[in-house]
């Protein structure tokens, strides 16, 4: 039995709870005893916004913007207020083409009205997250419109970046960032990096074509076994070789999103007024944990048609 592994979810699964999960040791200490009491909380819950695409009607677009239909520098001319952005490009616009950078200032601002109200829920709700939008501003094909190639006869060249790299490739990756800083412009920030994950995108595209001339199709691809299945995927051999063209690109994006994902944690702690965590709750409550659990079966038997928004 064949299947195809060319879904575009952000970053892979395994990427998401990576991000998460490493992103709490970026953090000062007034911070991080919090944060790691809840670990397993934010690793798990890193791909919560991927598990509800289909569930939450708005959810798809969140996770990222097709830089390219708003023409070539659009990402440094782009409003950075969402009322401002819907009166100038409409909001049938934004939700076709994506909101990502939006989401993220508007989570900030959540975020820090959490740790205002010590509201423990809220606060590990809003960090997950956010971490998940963060972490998809940083993979370039989050910010075109040829999100999977599909429009360059490239198909599944998402989930060979976002997914089948870090897969195979990041027990090696270089995680040091150091400690998280302080953002003064936060908005700024994460539309510097949806700019930067943009300027990637041409080398992304062009060493995959680059390397598909030169690898055949029997060596192109290889297949594998997953649980009961053989799927069809890239070949080790040329997710290597592509790794080595694209310089370490994967493993700096990575790198970029867990101190970007840090960074905007501590920020809206800061901007909160630093309280004291230790005296919050350590967990979250049982009412919380049972929406959790609410959501997730409902998640899993969500339909599987796809919805609008990097549906391929
Ligand atoms: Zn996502």
């Amino acid at each position: 039995m064949l299947a195809s592994t060319g879904t575009a979810q952000a970053w892979g699964f395994f990427s998401h709870r990576l991000i998460n999960r490493l992103a709490v040791f970026t953090l000062p200490p007034d911070m991080i005893g919090f944060y790691k009491a809840n670990i397993d909380y934010l690793t798990d819950n890193a791909t919560r916004p991927d598990s509800r695409r289909t569930v939450v009607p708005g959810e798809a677009p969140r996770h990222f913007l097709d830089v390219d239909v708003y023409g070539d520098s659009a990402v440094y001319k782009l409003p950075r207020s969402y009322p401002d952005a819907v009166a100038q490009l409409g909001e049938d616009s934004l939700l076709r083409h994506g909101i990502v950078p939006w989401q993220v200032a508007r989570m900030k601002g959540q975020l820090t009205a959490a740790f205002q109200a010590h509201d423990t829920d809220r606060i590990l709700h809003l960090s997950a997250d956010m971490g998940h939008y963060i972490a998809d501003a940083c993979v370039p094909l989050h910010t075109t419109h040829n999100y999977n190639g599909q429009l360059t006869g490239q198909r599944g060249i998402h989930a060979l970046w976002e997914s089948r790299l870090p897969e195979l490739l990041s027990a090696g990756y270089d995680f040091f960032t150091g400690p998280a800083p302080y953002l003064d412009r936060p908005t700024q920030t994460i539309w510097a990096a949806v700019g930067r994950s943009h300027a990637a995108v041409d080398s992304v595209l062009g060493f995959e074509r680059e390397l598909s001339r030169k690898l055949p199709d029997d060596r192109k691809y290889g297949f594998e076994q997953r649980g009961n299945l053989t799927v069809r995927t890239y070949s080790r051999d040329f997710a290597r070789e592509y790794h080595q063209r694209l310089n370490g690109q994967v493993e700096r994006q990575m790198r970029l999103a867990l101190r970007l994902v840090g960074a905007f944690w501590y920020t809206a702690w800061v901007d909160a007024g630093q309280p004291d965590l230790n005296a919050l709750p350590r967990t979250p409550s049982e009412k919380e944990q049972q929406r959790l659990a609410l959501e997730a079966k409902q998640a899993a038997q969500a339909p599987t048609t796809p919805v609008a928004g990097h549906e391929d």
